[in-house]
């Protein structure tokens, strides 16, 4: 016999837990994000495994555990006003958007864009702005963040994003030199300059330089 949606919920959040999320505000955003509404398609029955799955321009919904682990480590709170690199299909952003003051989300492909627009607006997600650019120059316009969350894998955290983070802040991404070998690390931005922490192996799809071409 198959579960139903809400036993399926259930064992998300179960999975979710199990695999060391324990900030009961990050547990409570995830319980009222719908993963199911940012899945698509052939993949929709799969939205509450705890495992990436594919969304449209080749690039990946990220897994909910490291989704769950990432947003903790951030550790967002209601005053921050929080940048996100990768929008992809949304999901990661309206987590934030429980959790954070204002999410500012960019993302390459057009078409994600407006795909995430669409499920925040049906969302009534007022506090999250998507936007097609090049994510590895940041959002100059609005920075400087308090927290800054990358989504896709870069050899090295890009310079502009460390110059946006606010003295104080907090920035999470997966870093590594191929697209099997990355570790997940935390930035801390002090007064005199950048602690770095590394704390866990990822797989991200890479972050890539300019506009999609699809555009
Ligand atoms: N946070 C997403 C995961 C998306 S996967 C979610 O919750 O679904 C990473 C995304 O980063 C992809 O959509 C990819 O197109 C995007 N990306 C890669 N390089 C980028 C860049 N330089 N600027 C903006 N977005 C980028």
């Amino acid at each position: 016999m198959t579960d139903t949606v809400a036993e399926r919920k259930m064992q998300f959040m179960y999975a979710l837990r199990s695999k060391g999320i324990t900030d009961t505000r990050v547990l409570t955003a995830m319980e009222k994000v719908d993963r199911g509404l940012f899945v698509k398609g052939l993949f929709a029955d799969r939205a509450y495994e705890d495992t990436p799955l594919p969304i449209a321009c080749g690039q990946t919904i990220s897994q909910p555990s490291v989704v769950g682990l990432m947003t903790q480590a951030l550790n967002v709170t209601s005053r921050d006003k929080v940048l996100e690199v990768g929008t992809g299909s949304g999901y990661q952003s309206a987590i934030l958007s429980h959790l954070a003051r204002r999410v500012y989300t960019v993302e390459r492909h057009r078409r994600l864009v407006s795909g995430a627009q669409k499920v925040f607006e049906d969302l009534d997600l007022t506090n999250v702005t998507a936007f097609l650019s090049d994510g590895s120059f940041g959002w100059p316009e609005q920075a400087p963040f308090d927290r800054i969350i990358v989504t896709a894998a870069a050899e090295d955290a890009p310079g502009p994003l460390l110059a946006q983070l606010k003295v104080g802040g907090i920035m999470v991404l997966p870093v590594g030199q191929s697209d099997t070998v990355q570790s997940m690390i935390r930035v801390v931005r002090s007064e005199s300059g950048f602690d770095y922490e590394e704390l866990r192996p990822v797989r991200f799809v890479p972050l890539v330089e300019g506009l999609a071409r699809d555009n």
